[in-house]
């Protein structure tokens, strides 16, 4: 309880997962106190646009700040400090340390319920030389304004990417659209690993087709720098890559180790909590990307984290954390990303994932047309779905193609969380407009493959 008598709510991190808990709080409690920390300069932004701030499409990096901390002052009442650093807590009384970074000082906050959303850090491997001045993570508008200073010198002829997952993958478009030559090296045998090989190689077709060379499968031995300390060039197994610029899209590792000792972590560190997103000390919530979500197809806690699904985790842990009873159901692990004119989209499990979960899945994949053939402009849509060999239940699907596919992923999305069968789903009452789709929509096209599949074997 704070001084004022009130309930007194302190975030950690005022990213998406923060920030939509605080919001939340406070439409669940509108007289509550909520004190959000920040160590960085901004809260409420988006990362997922940093790409395109990058290539220029979003040309000032403040068009990526949804809300402004005064904004969340002045019309929620949230007291928003950033430059504040969350030290240590002391979850027997209560309390939090912060170091107040502008002002050098520190000073203890006493909570009432406190929210972890400290997110998630770009994975460094380790034989890459962080400390050089021209290696970069993306992670946040500092990274972004960074890597956009050091590209602006105007230096840059040749950018390396360590890591073909699908932050690699947006950065080789936003390097290329600045006329930058861009190589993507991906050390295992695909490129973006969540998706099935199929749909995997259409998107490396893509990629390469715009000029990005793509390394797959090989060993980097060192990274050579040069007089002034610079990355220069790297040794690998199949000669040497140059470099004027090296970005390392390598994964992310939850933020844990403000709140390592006590509250327990999954397999990758990331703090478990329950379905109201409370972890297994009284009083304290996590959400986002330093905590897992239960995937509801695996049936057991992932570590995946996206926006959306900080953003979901963080409404329920702002209920809570405000004395509400919301839960968080769990995630299909749906994902969506734009490859160059390309759209790719999955949701539920990938072969790669049923096979580690033991789950026996057929498969369906078909190419159809995005809109009715005498419709000048279509596309082809590559569509693939997994579902159970002795049920029909589908269990996931992936799109590829130029139209609507992260929105047609969508439709898949209902049929896999309410448990539907193949058949089940061929009888939904899907739209159909010829400039829009054809009468069997790509998504139907695959679904009824599926089933002359399961009846088949039947
Ligand atoms: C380039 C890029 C593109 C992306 N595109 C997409 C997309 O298209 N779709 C999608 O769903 N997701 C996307 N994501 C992922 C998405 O941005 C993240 O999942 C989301 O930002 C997670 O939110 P969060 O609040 O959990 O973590 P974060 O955004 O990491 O926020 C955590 C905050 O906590 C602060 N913090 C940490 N420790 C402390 C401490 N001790 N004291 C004070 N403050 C602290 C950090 O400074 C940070 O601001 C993208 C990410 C990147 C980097």
């Amino acid at each position: 309880m704070s001084l004022s008598g009130r309930h007194r709510i302190v975030i950690i991190g005022g990213g998406a997962a923060g920030m939509a808990s605080a919001a939340s709080a406070r439409r669940a409690d509108p007289h509550c106190e909520i004190i959000v920390i920040e160590r960085g300069a901004y809260v409420s932004y988006a990362n997922c646009g940093i790409p395109h701030f990058i290539s220029g499409v979003v040309r000032d990096i403040h068009e990526l700040v949804i809300y402004t901390p005064e904004y969340f002052r002045k019309e929620r009442g949230i007291d928003v400090r950033t430059h504040s650093l969350a030290q240590a807590i002391d979850h027997r009384i209560r309390q939090v340390n912060i170091v107040d970074l502008a002002a050098r000082s520190t000073y203890s906050l006493g909570y009432d319920s406190l929210i972890l959303a400290t997110g998630a850090r770009p994975r460094m491997p380790r034989n890459i030389p962080a400390d050089a001045m021209n290696v970069f993570t993306i992670r946040n508008l500092e990274d972004a304004l960074r890597l956009e200073s050091f590209i602006s010198g105007g230096a840059v002829k040749n950018a390396v990417i360590i890591g073909g997952g699908w932050i690699g993958v947006l950065f080789c478009e936003a390097f290329t659209s600045r006329g930058i030559a861009a190589c993507l090296i991906e050390e295992r045998g695909q490129i973006l690993p969540g998706f099935d090989r199929e749909i995997s190689l259409l998107a490396e077709r893509e990629i390469s087709g715009k000029g990005v060379t793509i390394e797959k499968g090989i060993e980097v031995r060192e990274f050579l720098k040069d007089a002034a300390g610079m990355v220069h060039r790297i040794d690998t197994d199949r000669g040497y890559i140059d470099a004027d610029l090296v970005l390392v899209a390598a994964g992310v590792e939850p933020v844990t180790e403000l709140f390592a000792e006590g509250i327990p972590g999954d397999s990758s560190g990331a703090i478990m909590t329950d379905e109201r997103m409370k972890t297994s000390i009284d009083g304290i919530f996590a959400c986002g990307d330093c905590s897992p979500a239960f995937h509801l197809v695996a049936q057991k806690s992932v570590y995946h984290p996206l926006g959306t699904t900080a953003n979901r985790q963080g409404r329920v842990a702002g209920e809570n954390a405000a004395g509400g009873h919301a839960r968080f159901p769990g995630i299909l692990g749906t994902q969506a990303l734009k490859v160059y004119s390309m759209e790719v989209a999955r949701t539920g499990l990938s072969s790669l994932e049923a096979q580690a979960g033991g789950f026996r899945l057929l498969e369906a994949l078909t190419i159809s047309p995005s809109r009715a053939r005498y419709i000048p402009g279509g596309c082809s849509i590559t569509t693939k779905v997994l579902f159970d060999a002795s049920t029909g239940l589908l269990r996931g699907a992936q799109m590829w193609g130029a139209q609507e596919v992260t929105k047609r992923i969508d439709i898949f999305v209902p049929i896999i969380h309410n448990r539907m069968t193949v058949t089940q789903a061929l009888d939904l009452d899907i739209s159909y407009t010829p400039q829009c789709s054809p009468l069997w929509d790509p998504v139907l096209f695959c679904l009824r493959e599926a089933k002359r599949i399961f009846d088949a074997r039947r």
